[in-house]
C-alpha cells in the first residue's frame, strides 16, 4: 500500500475471484460459468457494423434493452435497471440502501461480495448463521431494521427458499429494503420478480453471467418499483452513465431474443447435476441438494484442501473456501457430461489412493 491510500482504505480487504488460468489446459469448474457458447443470435448482433459503432457512446438510458428485458419479464421499462454485471449492481444497492446508520444482515455463509461491499462503503455487518443443514431460517430475517441481502439459491450451498419463503421477510421488514440476488435461479429455483410489483421494499438482481454464458460479458440487471430503479440510476449516473458499452448492450437484447436456446443449455446442465449428484452421493460423498449449476460437495475421507489439490493436479479446477463450517466442501460448477466424467473419474483416483 502506498503512503497515498485513504486512510478510509487502508484495512479493506478485496474480493478475490475464482483463478482465471490464461490458458485453456484445465477443465475450469471453479467460478460457476457456462460450458456453453453465447446463442447464435449474439453472434450475429456482435458484428462489424457494431464495432464500427464503438467510436460513440452506448445509450446511457439504456432504452431497447430496457424495453426487451421488461416484455420478457413482464414488467414495466422504468422497473428494471441494467448494470455491467450484477456485482456492479450490487455495489449501487449497498451505496444506495445502506450507510452508517442503516446495517446490512446477510447469511454468514453467502456470496462473498456482501461483505467486501460492506467495508468498502463503512457498512455494519449482521451476518446471521445458516442452519446446522446449511438451509437459511426465513424467521432469522423478521423485523430487523436493517437492509437485507439474500443470495437465492444461495452460494455456495446451491439451497433456495421458496417465493413464499422470500416474501415472507419482504413483508415483515416494510421499512427496509431486502434485495434478492438471483444470480442461479435459472436452474431451478423461484424467482421473486413478480413480487416487486406488490412491494416497494423488494429488489431482485439476476445476471447474463451464469445461465446466459455471458460472464465474459458483464451483464446484469435488476427489476423493482420505480423510486427503488430512480435511487439506482441516481447512483449510475453519477458514477459511469455509460456502464454498460455498446457489445453487451447489443448482446443482452439478442440474447433474450433467442432464450430457447438457453432454456436448451440449462435443461442440460440440470441433467448433468442430478448425474453428478447421484454419482458423488454413490462414492459416498454428502452433497446439497442444488438448485443451480454447481454441486457443494464433501467426502469423509479427503478434506476440501485435499480434494482442491488432487483435483488440481489431474486438471481439474474446483473452488474451495477456507473458512470455517464449509472446509470440508468443495464447490463443482456443472459442466459438459463429458467435463462431468472426468471429474467423477478423477474423484474415484483419489478416493482409491485415499
Ligand atoms: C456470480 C455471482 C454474481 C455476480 O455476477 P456478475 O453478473 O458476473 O457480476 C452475483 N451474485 C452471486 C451470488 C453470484 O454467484
Amino acid at each position: 500500500m502506498s503512503k497515498f491510500m485513504s486512510e478510509r482504505f487502508s484495512k479493506l480487504i478485496a474480493y478475490v475471484p475464482g483463478e482465471q488460468p490464461r490458458d485453456f489446459s484445465y477443465i475450469k469448474l471453479n467460478t460457476n460459468e457456462s460450458p456453453y457458447p453465447p446463442a447464435p443470435a449474439v453472434f450475429e448482433a456482435l458484428n462489424a457494423g457494431e464495432i464500427a459503432n464503438l467510436r460513440l457512446y452506448s445509450d446511457p438510458e439504456c432504452g431497447e434493452l430496457k424495453r426487451t428485458l421488461a416484455d420478457y419479464l413482464g414488467v414495466g421499462s422504468e422497473n428494471t435497471f441494467v448494470g455491467n454485471g450484477s456485482d456492479e449492481i450490487l455495489s449501487f444497492a449497498f451505496m444506495a440502501f445502506c450507510d452508517k446508520n442503516i446495517p446490512v444482515s446477510y447469511p454468514d455463509i453467502s456470496y462473498g461480495f456482501y461483505s467486501v461491499y460492506a467495508d468498502l462503503y463503512g457498512i455494519e455487518k449482521n451476518e446471521i448463521p445458516l442452519r446446522e443443514d446449511f438451509s437459511i431460517a426465513p424467521e432469522d430475517y423478521f423485523d430487523l431494521g436493517t437492509t437485507i441481502f439474500i443470495a437465492n439459491p444461495n452460494a455456495p450451498t446451491g439451497l433456495c427458499l421458496s417465493a413464499g419463503e422470500i416474501e415472507d421477510i419482504v413483508k415483515a421488514n416494510p421499512d427496509n429494503v431486502v434485495v434478492i440476488d438471483e444470480a442461479y435461479v435459472d436452474f431451478g429455483g423461484e424467482s421473486c420478480v413478480q413480487l416487486t410489483k406488490k412491494y416497494d421494499n423488494l429488489l431482485v438482481i439476476q445476471t447474463y453471467s451464469k445461465s446466459r454464458s455471458f460472464a465474459g460479458g458483464r451483464l446484469g440487471f435488476a427489476v423493482g418499483c420505480k423510486p427503488l430503479i430512480g435511487d439506482l440510476e441516481k447512483l449510475r449516473y453519477s458514477t459511469n452513465p455509460f456502464n454498460v458499452d455498446r457489445l453487451a448492450l447489443a448482446a443482452g437484447v439478442a440474447a433474450i431474443n433467442n432464450q430457447s436456446y438457453y432454456d436448451n443449455n440449462i435443461f442440460k446442465i440440470i441433467h448433468n447435476r442430478e448425474y453428478t449428484t447421484s454419482e458423488l452421493r454413490e462414492l459416498g460423498f454428502e452433497v446439497l441438494d442444488s438448485k443451480a449449476n454447481f454441486l457443494f460437495a464433501s467426502t469423509a475421507k479427503l478434506s476440501g484442501a485435499e480434494l482442491y489439490a488432487g483435483l488440481r493436479e489431474r486438471g481439474i479446477l474446483v473452488r474451495y473456501f477456507n473458512r470455517p463450517r464449509i472446509d470440508r466442501f468443495v464447490r463443482i460448477t456443472i459442466g459438459t457430461r463429458e467435463q462431468m466424467d472426468a471429474l467423477i473419474s478423477a474423484v474415484k483416483e483419489m478416493l482409491n489412493n485415499a
